[in-house]
């Protein structure tokens, strides 16, 4: 029986991990692939305090490698389901079933799909959400990307070290992404911009993708261009399949708690970007991950009155 069962190793799991295995608490930290979430797909993260500038998984290395010092069990496997009734509650993956007195749900957020055709069709093969995994393969072609976020216009200027030329295609005549990032953006000369348009069909022949079909939401003009590749980042849905029986989540899926982490399910804590939250980023991954680690700390230090 583990004192915490902490689901997902990304900063905010690592991070209650770190909290409650340096509480002396038995905890396994369980993860469906590698340590570091996100952060695996990410390739210079020059917001997190103490690195002017550091590689996503350099990172989450760093995050990953003190947690043996103090005894947190590593476990691999994909979580299908929880059961939080009663003071022992069980984790339910492909392989097994393990019994907790407390949970620390950290599973993260994956990327949105757009829903085109042509998108599934050519996933790997010229559709791609993931930059820093895919960029290579698209040296001095034409690329694509969709989105008007942070991931959007980071991961363009990060493909123009690869691409003859970037398109940045957003719904809107505004982009969301954070100041610094845009600036950055808009001084890059291989970076170019097409607004108040969406993405209607990725096209392609039998090996790749050769175009997109792109409608101006303002005059409805539809068009048709000729790009290699198409990177989406058009927002991320939360992980929340595994617990969406627990009625802890709001209506889009994120998982409601309080400032202590607490869910509405005593004994249940959740931690980083499943959560239902203004600003989803390491460092506030890694303050609700602390916090939910020692909150499980003073959680079954009150059970064990
Ligand atoms: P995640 O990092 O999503 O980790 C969740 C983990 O849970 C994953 O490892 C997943 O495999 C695991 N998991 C999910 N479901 C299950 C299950 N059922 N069973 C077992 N394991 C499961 N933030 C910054 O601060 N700076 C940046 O520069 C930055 N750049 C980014 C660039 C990109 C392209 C993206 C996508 C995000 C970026 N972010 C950045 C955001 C940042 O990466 C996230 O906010 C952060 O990783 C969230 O951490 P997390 O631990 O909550 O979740
Ligand atoms: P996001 O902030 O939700 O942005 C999604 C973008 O996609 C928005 O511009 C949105 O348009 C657009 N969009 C959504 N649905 C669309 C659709 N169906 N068709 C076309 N466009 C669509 O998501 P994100 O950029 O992936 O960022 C996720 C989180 O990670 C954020 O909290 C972000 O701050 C963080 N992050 C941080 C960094 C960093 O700090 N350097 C880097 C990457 C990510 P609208 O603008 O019109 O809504």
């Amino acid at each position: 029986m583990y004192d915490t069962i902490i689901i997902g190793a990304g900063p905010a799991g690592m991070t209650a991990a770190l909290y409650a295995g340096r509480s002396n608490l038995k905890v396994a930290l369980l993860e469906r692939g590698i340590y570091g979430g996100q952060m695996q797909n990410t390739a210079d993260i020059e917001n997190y305090p103490g690195y002017a500038n550091i590689s996503g998984p350099e990172l989450s290395e760093k995050m990953f490698e003190p947690l043996e010092k103090f005894g947190v069990d590593h476990l691999f496997g994909q979580v299908l389901r929880v059961e939080t009734d009663g003071p022992v509650k069980k984790v339910i993956t492909e392989d097994e079933t393990l019994e907790t007195k407390s949970i620390v749900l950290a599973m993260g957020a994956k990327h949105r799909l757009l829903g085109i055709p042509g998108e599934a069709e050519y996933n790997s093969r010229g559709v791609s959400y993931c930059a820093v995994c895919d960029g290579a393969f698209f040296r001095d072609q034409d690329l694509l990307v969709v989105g008007g976020g942070d991931s959007a216009v980071e991961e363009a200027a990060f493909l123009t070290q690869f691409a003859k030329s970037v398109t940045i295609v957003h719904r809107r005549d505004k982009l969301r992404a954070q100041q610094v990032l845009q600036d950055r953006a808009f001084a890059n000369e291989k970076i170019n911009f097409i607004w108040d348009s969406v993405v209607e069909e990725i096209k392609g022949d039998d090996r790749k993708v050769q175009s997109v079909v792109l409608k101006n939401v303002q005059t409805g003009e539809v068009s048709e261009h000729a790009f290699g590749g198409v990177f989406i980042y058009v927002g991320l849905d939360p992980m929340t399949d595994s617990v969406a029986d627990l009625g802890i989540t709001d209506e889009a899926g994120w998982i409601v708690t309080n400032d202590l982490m607490e869910t509405s399910q005593a004994g249940v804590f959740a931690a980083g970007d499943i959560r239902q939250k203004y600003l989803r980023q390491v460092t506030t991954a890694v303050g609700d991950g602390a916090m939910a680690g020692q909150q499980v700390y003073n959680y079954l230090t009150a059970l064990e009155g």
